[in-house]
């Protein structure tokens, strides 16, 4: 079986990252959201809030589960068996850091392969700061992410 890790913060999870594992989806058996939750300082969403959010979105799909970890990445896709991991890109400025994390990941954990994926041009412009930033200052920021999620009932 297939299985990749999608790691990150996911604070919140939008609708870039929905399209990331809709792709990985079809290369995939197995997609583990997984919540790194030394990212929970300064966060807006709590971990558990973050994990509550990925999960109502595909509590309907045993193919997609969520983890909160602690451990290196690396470390973590040994003890859940992905031979995977999974990272989306939108940019160059995405890109450099992607490269840079795939060479460490790959001189420390040599089995696991990195894979990319390109977000489709509709969300190039979609992140988790953003999010943050709008609503901050007030702003509505249901547009950017998931269909049916809203963000109020996880803050
Ligand atoms: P991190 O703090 O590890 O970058 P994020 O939650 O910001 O965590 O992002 C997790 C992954 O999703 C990263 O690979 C990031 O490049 C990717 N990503 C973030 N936003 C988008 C988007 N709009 N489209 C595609 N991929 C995205």
């Amino acid at each position: 079986m297939r299985t990749a890790l999608f790691p990150g913060s996911f604070d919140p999870f939008t609708l870039g990252h929905q399209a990331i594992v809709e792709d990985g989806l079809k290369i995939f058996d197995k997609i583990v959201v997984g919540i790194g939750s030394n990212s929970e300082k300064n966060g807006l969403l709590t971990v558990e809030n973050r994990r509550r959010l990925i999960e109502d979105l595909y509590n309907d799909n045993d193919r997609v589960d969520v983890s909160v970890y602690s451990e290196l990445t690396g470390e973590f896709c040994r003890k859940i068996g992905a031979q995977f991991l999974l990272r989306g890109m939108r940019n160059t400025v995405d890109y450099e850091y992607e490269r840079n994390m795939m060479v460490v990941n790959q001189m420390l954990f040599p089995e696991i392969t990195t894979v990319l994926l390109f977000t489709p041009p509709k969300y190039v412009a979609v992140s988790s700061s953003m999010i943050r930033e709008l609503l901050a200052f007030g702003g509505d920021p249901t547009q950017l992410m998931p269909d049916k999620i809203d963000i109020n009932n996880y803050l």
